[in-house]
């Protein structure tokens, strides 16, 4: 079901929160036509039991706080779970190693999703820029971040041309079409992302920040398995 962004918005607003939760963004990105993981919400062991059944195995549970932002870092995702056994230890590891590093956050409970199948690991998001406003960016995921800033940069918003552009510029572009008998990742597919993502944000002004890290590339579509969305303060 498509769910209306305007409507998470003001929900994410009368809570008096600017960070959207994982399912939250996972929804804003699904309704403008990016796919994500599916991605559902349990508060207790017995309801990641039984979304993980529902969902089917292998999951992915990850820790579930407005007050943690990098869940990795917390001890707070676990990926390839494979019986409701495993997935009832998780919720009890996930959730206490994430007491002990941030005692003061509130923690809803964890996520329950799909595990996506490997692919060519991609991130794509956007920022303010306070001399030109919504910013887009473009890069291979991982090390090719982190480490070297192989990334490429438009100025919202952008054309079909530009997105064509980003890609091409970036150092790993090489990468996209396979290596080693990796599955290349689609270009078009790409694309459709960068132009999806920049239309929103044009059209949203709300939006401060957007984080789609990683998307995992396919040769004929991509999956988004995080997401992060960060609204402007309420004037
Ligand atoms: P963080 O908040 O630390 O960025 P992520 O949600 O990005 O947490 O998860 C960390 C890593 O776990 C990802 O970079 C990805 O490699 C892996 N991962 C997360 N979700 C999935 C998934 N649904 N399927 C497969 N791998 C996943
Ligand atoms: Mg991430």
């Amino acid at each position: 079901m498509m769910t209306d962004v305007s409507n998470i918005i003001a929900g994410v607003r009368k809570q008096g929160r600017t960070v959207l939760t994982e399912i939250e963004a996972k929804q804003a990105m699904n309704s403008i036509g990016v796919g994500t993981t599916k991605t559902q919400l349990a508060r207790s062991q017995k309801g990641a039991a039984a979304i993980s059944d529902e969902i089917g195995f292998p999951v992915v549970l990850k820790i579930a706080s407005p007050d943690i932002t990098h869940k990795t870092d917390a001890g707070g995702v676990k990926v390839g779970l494979k019986t409701k056994a495993e997935v009832s230890r998780a919720f009890t590891e996930i959730t206490a190693a994430a007491r002990e590093k941030f005692p003061k956050a509130e923690i809803e409970g964890v996520t329950v999703q799909n595990v996506a199948r490997p692919g060519i690991e991609i991130i794509i998001g956007t920022f303010k820029d306070p001399q030109f406003g919504p910013v887009i960016m473009f890069g291979l995921g991982g090390i090719f971040v982190e480490i070297l800033k192989d990334v490429a940069f438009r100025i919202v918003p952008i054309r079909k041309r530009d997105a064509a552009e980003m890609i091409k510029e970036i150092k790993g572009y090489a990468l996209l079409n396979g290596y080693r008998g990796h599955e290349p990742a689609s270009i078009p597919v790409l694309e459709d992302i960068l132009m999806k993502v920049s239309d929103f944000v044009e059209k949203t002004p709300a939006i401060k920040e957007i984080d789609l890290n990683p998307i995992f590339a396919y040769k004929d579509s991509a999956v988004a398995v995080d997401a992060r969305i960060v609204l402007e303060e309420e004037k």
